[in-house]
């Protein structure tokens, strides 16, 4: 039996599409030594949180073609042979599961391959969101699942909310289970892995298989990836936005702005939005904007969410319709 000691610790983090799993994984890496493998799992078609983890000791690798937590598929096997079979070991693994994902699924591996120790399951919840995710009809079981097994809850985001909104959104959490651990964090004001440490794993609950319950994040969900070349205006950007359907969840990606060199992180959360330039990215996505959505199973079909979000590319010029020689 391998020792534990020579046991490659593992950490999941799950938590609901926004709420700020790559920022945190981000900050693992920044504040953390071990070489690690950092595998995300993207819903959409495109994996766009591996583009926007930062370089670091290690590798980044993608878990695509939907979610692992329910189709523990090939992509995921041949990703963890290489990780397992690395010529320099990794010393943390460290899994961003899907934003619909059951984290505590995909925990489970860890709990079987022998080379592995399931180190903790942290669970995000987007502090000024959790309320209305949490008793939200279309979400809210999926939301709240993730929260059945995990070991500690970081309550995030809370530079958003006054006392009032960080005390219910405490409330919710404790009231999912009221013996959860929650620690209150902030982008800029996160905890390393190694304060997170507890000791044996709170929900105690081991298994010899994955427990793969029939749940389709696949039927639940649907995702949309948007490509085109070219950059948006940012104000026609603006108007088209608002003008997405209630059914997308999340939009994110990475685009060019009319104007502005270089390209631009986009990210969405329902209907707020922001932009910042990509320190991040060298990874080719093959086009100028890749953005991908996430929403309920009732998403409009893309090429209404297309046309919405074609209204704010920028028109370029065709100088050969020019009707007067152009000036050089
Ligand atoms: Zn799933």
């Amino acid at each position: 039996m391998t020792p534990a000691s020579a046991k490659i610790p593992v950490t999941v983090i799950g938590g609901f599409l926004g709420a700020g799993k790559t920022t945190f994984v981000n900050h693992l890496l920044a504040t953390g030594t071990a070489r690690t493998a950092v595998l995300v799992n993207d819903f959409g078609e495109v994996n766009v949180d591996m583009s926007l983890i930062a370089s670091h000791d290690g590798d980044t690798m993608t878990l695509t073609n939907g979610c692992i937590c329910c189709s523990i598929g090939t992509s995921f096997i041949d990703t963890m042979c290489r990780v397992l079979d690395a010529p320099v070991p990794y010393e943390r693994i460290v899994i961003e599961a899907s934003g619909v994902g059951d984290p505590w699924k995909i925990a489970e591996i860890a709990l079987i391959e022998p080379a592995l120790r399931l180190d903790q399951v942290i669970v995000i919840a987007d502090g000024s969101r959790i309320v209305q995710l949490a008793g939200d009809a279309r979400v809210g079981d999926t939301v709240r699942s993730q929260f059945d097994r995990c070991d500690i809850v970081l309550l995030n985001k809370i530079d958003l909310v006054d006392a009032d909104g960080l005390a219910a959104a405490r409330a919710a959490v404790q009231g999912l289970r009221p013996e959860l651990r929650i620690v209150e964090t902030a982008r800029g004001a996160m905890p390393a892995l190694a304060q997170l440490e507890t000791g044996p794993s709170l929900s105690g609950f081991r298994v010899d298989s994955p427990s793969l319950d029939g749940t389709d994040h696949g039927a639940q969900f649907s995702s949309w990836c948007y490509r085109r070349d070219g950059a948006f205006d940012r104000a026609a950007l603006a108007d088209a936005l608002a003008d997405m359907p209630p059914q997308l969840l999340r939009l994110k990606g990475s685009c060019r702005l009319s104007g502005q060199d270089g390209r631009t992180i986009f990210q969405m959360v329902e209907k707020v939005w922001s932009v910042s330039p990509d320190t991040v990215d060298d990874i080719d996505h093959g086009s100028d904007i890749v953005l991908v959505g996430v929403g309920t199973a009732d998403l409009p079909a893309a090429a209404m969410l297309d046309a919405i979000l074609d209204r704010a590319l920028v028109v370029e010029p065709v100088l050969s319709f020019t009707p007067y020689p152009a000036e050089t």
